[in-house]
């Protein structure tokens, strides 16, 4: 009924113009879909209010048993948390109108790009829709550029970072909630395996590009011990990422519908502790919390991650940035010591 060509007079906005999508392609059983845009950059909510948000796709083919994006296909009317992970929406991408979006940007605005889907999913070797964001943020100057995803096909656009780097910050934020590759399948059903992903932090880091390494969520008694996130915070120091993080998990009602089910499959003898905490609220309070920011700031501190240094920015100044900001290296000889990184935008 949804996907009829002529979509129920009721659905209105967003619902709508899903329930209009036309199909790009069917593959198992997950469909793709293209998705009618008309405006890319979002706002951030709450603590996020200040962020500029940009989701290349709606839905997400990794399918997590935690995922709290799921809220996202409500908007759709699509009420059933599983079709997030089975319907993927491919955002229309219109290149002049969304340099016309980005135009209104100012310089030290930051852009989150990955805060309701991952941009690096299969479809993204499909669509390019996350690479044409990045083609049109490399004209950019001046912004601040987070990039959330938990898949090795970031490397892919590691030039295109790069040269992103030279004129704002970016900083690829790679997801890794644990180094067992079994319990990683469980969890993250689709997602690449965590060697490949820190194989990505490497190629990134050896680049250049900033990587954080975010061991979210953590989950009580399935991958919060402190051997556990020490191990992951260990393979990100050696792979090159400058920070590690992690946080505990939260369940709002439409990730809890999933993740129940999962643990009874799962993780049986740890249903009823989870459903005690999770029904109440969707967050842990109190003790828990206090305890995984300790353990964390711990395990930093054991390597170095509290103390490591960001590569310059930019990271190499384009040859005709360098001829605008020092007009007499386009007259004489070069001088014999390198200029000093010029930041384009210092906050
Ligand atoms: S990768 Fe992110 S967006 Fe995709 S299912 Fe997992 S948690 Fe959700």
């Amino acid at each position: 009924m949804l996907f009829d060509d002529d979509p129920p007079p009721q659905l209105i906005g967003i619902a709508r113009l899903a329930a209009s999508s036309g199909l790009l392609e069917a593959k198992r059983q997950v469909e793709y879909l293209e998705l009618e845009t008309r405006r890319f950059i979002g706002r951030g909510s709450g603590r996020m209010r200040s962020i500029y948000t940009l989701n290349p796709y709606r839905g997400c083919e990794f399918g997590c048993k935690y995922c709290y994006a799921r809220y996202a296909h409500e908007f759709m009317e699509l009420r059933d948390p599983e079709l997030f992970e089975r319907k993927i929406f491919a955002k229309q991408f219109r290149s002049a109108a969304f340099r016309a979006e980005l135009r209104r940007l100012k310089p030290g605005d930051t852009v989150w790009i990955g805060t309701a889907t991952d941009p690096y999913q299969p479809a993204e070797r499909r669509f390019d829709v996350t690479r044409s964001i990045l083609e049109a943020l490399a004209d950019q100057r001046g912004l601040d550029i987070g990039v959330t995803t938990k898949s090795d096909l970031v490397a892919r656009d590691t030039a295109l970072m790069a040269r992103i780097a030279r004129k704002n910050r970016i900083r690829v934020h790679l997801t890794i909630t644990t180094l067992d590759e079994g319990l990683a399948r469980l969890l993250e059903p689709l997602a690449p395996r965590p060697g490949l992903r820190l194989a990505a932090v490497a190629k990134l880091t050896q680049a250049g590009v900033p990587v954080s390494v975010l061991a979210h969520p953590v989950m009580p008694l399935i991958n919060d011990s402190e051997a556990s996130l020490d191990r992951v915070c260990e393979a990100a120091a050696r792979n090159g990422a400058t920070s590690f993080s992690a946080a505990p998990l939260f369940l709002k009602p439409c990730a809890l519908k999933v993740f129940l089910p999962f643990l009874e499959r799962s993780f049986p003898h740890l249903v009823r502790r989870y459903r005690e905490r999770f029904e109440k609220s969707a967050y842990l309070k109190g003790h828990y919390p206090e305890m995984i920011a300790e353990r964390v700031a711990k395990i930093r501190a054991r390597h170095t991650m509290d103390r490591r240094r960001e590569p310059e920015w930019p990271v190499q100044p384009l040859e005709d940035d360098q001829m605008r900001l020092f007009p007499s290296l386009a007259k004489g000889p070069r001088p014999s010591s390198t200029p000093e990184p010029v930041l384009y935008n210092a906050k």
